[in-house]
């Protein structure tokens, strides 16, 4: 390890994780699976190493019969054609064809084997992609504005910042060995684009004066997180110049390496230390290390767009579009994502974008070609017209695939979106979002209505059930749901959230939302 950090002074209030953690860093299990247990297959793996699995990106699937889960990290959630073909190759490959969309606009294949892994990183790293620290407790994918470089509604284009910010993270051992994971968010957006609020560290579009000089910049919130107790990250007293991204960064993660709490697992991300310390000592710390930095000057973000985009929207570029497509519950497959890398290099810039909404965008593409493209076969699917409660529903990886879950959401959440489809009309966009378990990679907490995972005993047994929660918003009057009481069996979900949309449709006021 190349640093010294305070809490190695005293190793008596560890949980045993951390010794896991001393004993060999999370990285060095990437060799181990290349050399060893790639050979010598899944049983070889002792549960220390099955731990460490996740700085690989990769995670056991449940059951735990030898398959694994991995996550691929997209820097802003921008890729290429060619990574996007390597990607659905992969997922063909290895994957059962199946490429789910995460709520980090990360891409996460299901049913590989520890065999397969090796072929699997080679093949990511010829175009540049890395499913490493995708997972586990150490810097994940930083997520960005989709729209970086195309879009009307930013004040800067991020992606330079944070493909800068990856590259210093990525394989750095100085910073593999953190408390808990560690979520950052860089955008230039003032619709908010990458969800500020809930993430450990998070970069927002800001002006100040200096010098006589209007500069673009940053204000940064820290602690923020989801989980049993959601937090939204606070603002700090600073403003960030573009360049000084990176300093602030390193600054802000030395803190949580060196002062977050590694005790008890379940209160080791940053937003307990931050609740503790309070914004004043956190940027007194922050000082210390990194210097004086100007204070906040004026914050440019004015509302929240929940990072949804569908349709045909016309770019900061004259001439031409990005197209926002549906991506039902996030899960789309390798032809699909094949077809779409085949549009996005003949009629536009050759990216394929991901949404922190699940979803995918197409840009670049000039006036006169857009009737050609919302004609291809794969936008009759991932359509940029969707229905509406298809268009607005999130779910995380549920009881198919994840060993933490408590019950299936994925087919369920598809099912009941199409349900409320059928039955009930609104002239208003609802976000609902599904999770399987506390941990809510579904991000239940920000839905307009949440749900989350849980059992019920009936006469015939345990059955899945749902906590509902309403009123997640985020941007200007950030706030998480509220949770409503009693808890419905996962069969009558849809019934249950037809009656409460139209019962707010019965009793709203003329310019009252859902929020
Ligand atoms: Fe698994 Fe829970 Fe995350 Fe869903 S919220 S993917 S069930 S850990």
């Amino acid at each position: 390890m190349a640093y010294e950090a305070v809490w190695m002074n005293d190793t008596s209030k560890l949980n045993k994780f951390e010794f896991v953690k001393m004993e060999k860093d999370g990285l060095d299990v990437i060799r181990t699976i290349i050399e060893k247990y790639s050979k010598e297959g899944y049983s070889s793996i002792p549960e220390d190493d099955m731990n460490r699995f996740k700085w690989a990106g990769v995670y056991e699937q449940k059951p735990r019969d030898g398959h694994f889960m991995m996550r691929i990290r997209i820097n802003t959630g921008i890729m290429t054609a060619a990574q996007a073909r390597m990607i659905a190759s992969i997922g063909r490959d290895y994957g059962r064809d199946l490429i789910d969309v995460t709520t980090r606009q990360a891409i996460q294949y299901h049913w590989l084997k520890v065999e397969d892994l090796p072929d699997i990183f080679n093949r990511l790293e010829q175009v540049g992609l890395y499913s490493f620290e995708a997972c586990g407790d150490c810097p994940r994918t930083i997520v960005g504005n989709p729209l970086a470089g195309i879009d009307k509604d930013e004040l800067i284009d991020t992606v330079d910042i944070v493909n800068e910010v990856n590259d210093f993270y990525l394989m750095n051992r100085d910073f593999s060995n953190l408390p808990r994971k560690y979520k950052m968010s860089i955008s230039g957006n003032v619709y908010n684009n990458a969800l500020a609020e809930i993430n450990d560290l998070a970069y927002i579009p800001a002006t100040k004066v200096i010098d006589g000089e209007e500069v673009i910049g940053f204000h940064i919130m820290v602690g923020g997180g989801l989980s049993a107790k959601p937090h939204m990250a606070k603002p700090i007293d600073i403003f960030v110049r573009p360049e000084d991204v990176l300093k602030v960064s390193i600054g802000v993660t030395t803190i949580f390496r060196d002062y977050g709490y590694r005790e008890k697992r379940h209160q080791a991300r940053l937003k307990y230390l931050v609740a503790d310390w309070g914004p004043e000592k956190f940027l007194e710390k922050l000082t210390e290390i990194i210097g004086e930095m100007p204070s906040r000057g004026e914050d440019k973000t004015v509302g929240w767009q929940a990072a949804y985009f569908d349709g045909v929207h016309p770019q900061k570029q004259e001439g031409l579009n990005y197209i926002g497509l549906n991506v039902p519950v996030g899960r789309t497959n390798s032809d699909e994502l094949e077809q779409l890398a085949d549009l996005a290099e003949k009629y536009g810039d050759g990216k394929v974008r991901t949404t922190m909404s699940q979803n995918i965008l197409l840009a670049g593409i000039p006036d006169d070609k857009v009737e050609e493209v919302l004609a291809a076969p794969v936008l009759q699917r991932l359509t940029p017209n969707p229905e509406h409660f298809m268009s607005r529903t999130v779910s995380c990886t549920g009881n198919e695939f994840c060993n933490l879950a408590v019950v299936e959401t994925k087919e369920r959440a598809r099912i009941v979106a199409n349900y409320l489809d059928e039955n009930v009309k609104l002239d208003e966009k609802i976000r609902i979002h599904f999770i399987g378990c506390p941990n809510a990679c579904g991000q239940k907490h920000i839905a307009d209505i949440g749900l989350q995972g849980s059992l019920i005993k009936t006469p015939e047994g345990m059955v899945d059930a749902f906590d509902i929660a309403v009123g997640g918003i985020l941007g200007p009057n950030a706030q998480f749901n509220s949770p409503l009481k009693g808890r419905v069996k996962g069969d009558n979900i849809g019934d249950v959230l037809k009656q409460l949309i139209e019962f707010y449709k019965a009793q709203r006021n003329p310019e009252e939302t859902f929020n």
